[in-house]
């Protein structure tokens, strides 16, 4: 939100940009607290910035702007990137070295924020949403943003449908990772060759100014693949000026946070009826979507969602997941290793996702290792929970290798703190306990949604217990019981 307001407070008249960090500072914190002139100067200042960067009008009547030059201006200077992101961060093959990097929209490994990239048009419509409220609102005010009479309600339809075919070409994770597809090294000037609709040495300028830069600057995409497409749908649809009218719904969803309290309000009502409709976890996405998109964390610190981000190279556990039931300074350490433990297991385990990819491990046993990798596809596919083995595979792993890894911990633990609190009248082992832990967190998540990478929430508990020996031995599992078959699979 800081951003965004730093963003429209570039083009409010009295905002100073020089001066030092504290002054800037300063002058940000006086002009965000002074609601009164916010308020007094209403959407002008919204209106002045649409017709700057060319218009909602869909005829192209006016002024409007080259594609590129409004793209430029929307990455460059408000901080907004309807068609993909872009960022500096270290190179997984070598993480001392710093590259540009082309993605989507926030992705990484793990199960809830790699739902993100689908959640692209929940989002956008949810802006086109909150947009139609307020132009309904600003209608009965006989005051329309942009005051056109082919204004935006007739053009939002087909923004939406732009939208969705733009969803269409991204390429889902778990197919890019099978495909080693994650980080493609290239230039700006192939990039420029595969994706044409895009002036990519000049959006790149605008976004890292004033560094200089070339086309044959090496940089990384993340989805080729998605790039490509994107640029096609851009070419399609661009006669319609489609693609113009999606930024800058994107422009005003970004800044709209910033603008007086009509839009706030039109969010408000609109949140009201979101709620009622969707899982709030849905709705809690969508909202931190909006209030961390600057931060370079992509959950909200409340939330109890760790995962791995692979354009970081970073594990994150949100403080959410210091508290009970995944942990607790007064539960017995059992319990902690069984619930936070196993998580953090399964994360750092994402970290080494790589070497499950053909060719990734040079120095493995490659037989070995597609013996297991076969091993886990077929069992989890024989669960009968119709679970596709390959595509869930990385996030098995990491549920059967963590639990593995989280009872190692708890007993190197042991040895060395000896002391361990027992439960009264639980009549429970300690081993029994961390088990019993790990299945209760697991059981307490929120049900996944359909674009989940990992295995419905019965398997992610019923599939590492059944590759766990010393699960077997600690609950007294006859041979060939449910849960203790003959075959067991593990990677880690
Ligand atoms: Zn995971």
């Amino acid at each position: 939100v800081l951003i965004l307001l730093i963003s429209i407070s570039s083009f409010v008249p009295h905002f100073e940009t020089r001066g030092s960090a504290k002054e800037k500072a300063i002058q940000f914190y006086r002009s965000c607290m002074d609601t009164q002139r916010i308020e007094s100067q209403g959407n002008q200042l919204l209106k002045d910035l649409i017709n700057q960067v060319g218009g909602w009008n869909i005829t192209g009547i006016g002024k409007a702007k080259d594609f590129n030059e409004t793209l430029q201006i929307l990455m460059g200077r408000y901080n907004t990137f309807p068609f993909f992101r872009v960022h500096v961060g270290p190179s997984p093959s070598d993480p001392k070295t710093n590259v540009i990097q082309i993605h989507t929209q926030n992705q990484s490994i793990d199960g809830w924020v790699n739902g993100w990239s689908d959640l692209l048009l929940v989002i956008c419509s949810y802006v086109l949403q909150v947009l139609r409220v307020y132009l309904s609102y600003l209608e009965k005010l006989g005051n329309l943003l942009g005051g056109l009479q082919d204004g935006p309600p007739h053009s939002f339809s087909l923004t939406l449908s732009f939208i969705s075919n733009l969803q269409r070409v991204i390429t889902p994770l778990q197919e890019r990772r099978q495909r080693g597809m994650l980080f493609f090294r290239t230039t700006i000037r192939e990039l420029q060759e595969k994706a044409p609709a895009i002036d990519w040495l000049s959006c790149l300028q605008a976004v890292f100014h004033p560094i200089p830069m070339n086309l044959s600057q090496p940089i990384a995409v993340h989805d080729m693949d998605y790039l490509r497409g994107m640029s096609q749908i851009i070419e399609e649809w661009h006669k319609e000026r489609v693609p113009h009218i999606y930024m800058i719904v994107c422009l005003v969803g970004n800044l709209s946070p910033a603008l007086d309290s009509r839009f706030q309000d039109a969010r408000q009502e609109l949140s009201k009826i979101l709620y009622g409709k969707m899982e709030s976890k849905v709705v809690i996405s969508i909202f931190s979507h909006f209030s961390f998109s600057a931060s370079s964390w992509q959950v909200a610190p409340w939330a109890v969602h760790s995962y791995y981000s692979i354009r970081h190279h970073m594990v994150v556990f949100p403080a959410g997941m210091f508290r009970s039931p995944f942990f607790h300074v007064e539960f017995p350490s059992a319990v902690n290793f069984g619930a936070i433990g196993v998580f953090m297991a399964h994360e750092l385990l994402h970290v080494f996702y790589d070497y499950m990819r053909p060719g990734g491990c040079p120095t493995c046993n490659s037989s070995m290792l597609q013996k297991s990798i076969d091993c886990l596809v077929e069992q989890y596919e024989s669960f009968g929970f119709k679970v596709n083995g390959t595509s869930t595979l990385l996030e098995n792993t990491a549920d059967t290798g963590g639990l593995a890894i989280a009872y190692q911990a708890y007993k190197n633990w042991l040895k060395k703190h000896k002391q361990e609190e027992y439960l009264p009248k639980i009549g429970l082992s300690q081993d029994q306990l961390f088990y019993l832990s790990f299945a209760h967190v697991m059981n307490s998540r929120l049900s996944s949604l359909d674009t989940d990478p990992h295995s419905p929430l019965p398997l992610r508990v019923y599939g590492p217990i059944s590759n766990n020996q010393d699960f077997v031995k600690h609950f007294h599992c006859p041979r060939r019981s449910p849960m203790n078959p003959d075959s067991k699979c593990h990677i880690w």
